[in-house]
């Protein structure tokens, strides 16, 4: 099934939103298939913000996301990239739609809460940008039949 990276960012750990993001894609369905809390660095960030690189921001972001530790989600279900980025809502909380977890917790471009792929291959580059295969975890859904209907399974 497919899988997506989440990235709590440090707006949410110092907002001590972490608990409450979590609950969100939790109970919406999606499996927690992994989870860790790393220090990110300027060659991290410097390769996931590289389509940022001439605007303005860039620099400015990278030393947020630096700031203090990240945590890092791998969440799967069927179409998860695009499920999570509509959790999420728009890149600016002030623009994001209440109900999202950028409309309902940020008023920022920049300290916007949460990192999503913005695609299933994106996900795929990113899964790998920040896990290492043996921190991802593959066991048993036993909600699935109540979250799919039979030809999704
Ligand atoms: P998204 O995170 O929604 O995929 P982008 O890839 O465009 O959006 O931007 C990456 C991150 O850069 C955003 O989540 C946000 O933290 C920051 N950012 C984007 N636009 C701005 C902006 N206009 N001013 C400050 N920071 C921004």
């Amino acid at each position: 099934m497919e899988q997506t990276l989440v990235i709590l960012k440090p707006s949410a750990i110092q907002r001590e939103l972490v608990g409450e993001v979590i609950s969100r894609f939790e109970k919406k369905g999606l499996r927690l298939a992994g989870m860790k809390m790393m220090q990110l660095d300027d060659k991290i960030l410097s390769e996931h913000y590289a389509h940022l690189k001439n605007m303005p921001f860039y620099q400015r972001v990278k030393d947020s996301m630096m700031s203090i530790p990240v945590i890092v989600l791998c969440l799967e279900g069927v179409d998860s990239a695009k499920v999570v980025r509509n959790l999420i809502g728009k890149t600016n909380g002030r623009e994001a739609a209440p109900g999202t977890i950028r409309g309902d917790f940020s008023v920022s471009a920049q300290e916007n809460i949460v990192h999503a792929s913005d695609s299933a291959e994106s996900a795929k580059i990113e899964l790998k940008r920040f896990f290492l295969d043996e921190e991802i975890f593959d066991y048993q859904q036993l909600v699935l039949p109540n979250l799919y209907d039979n030809e999704k399974m």
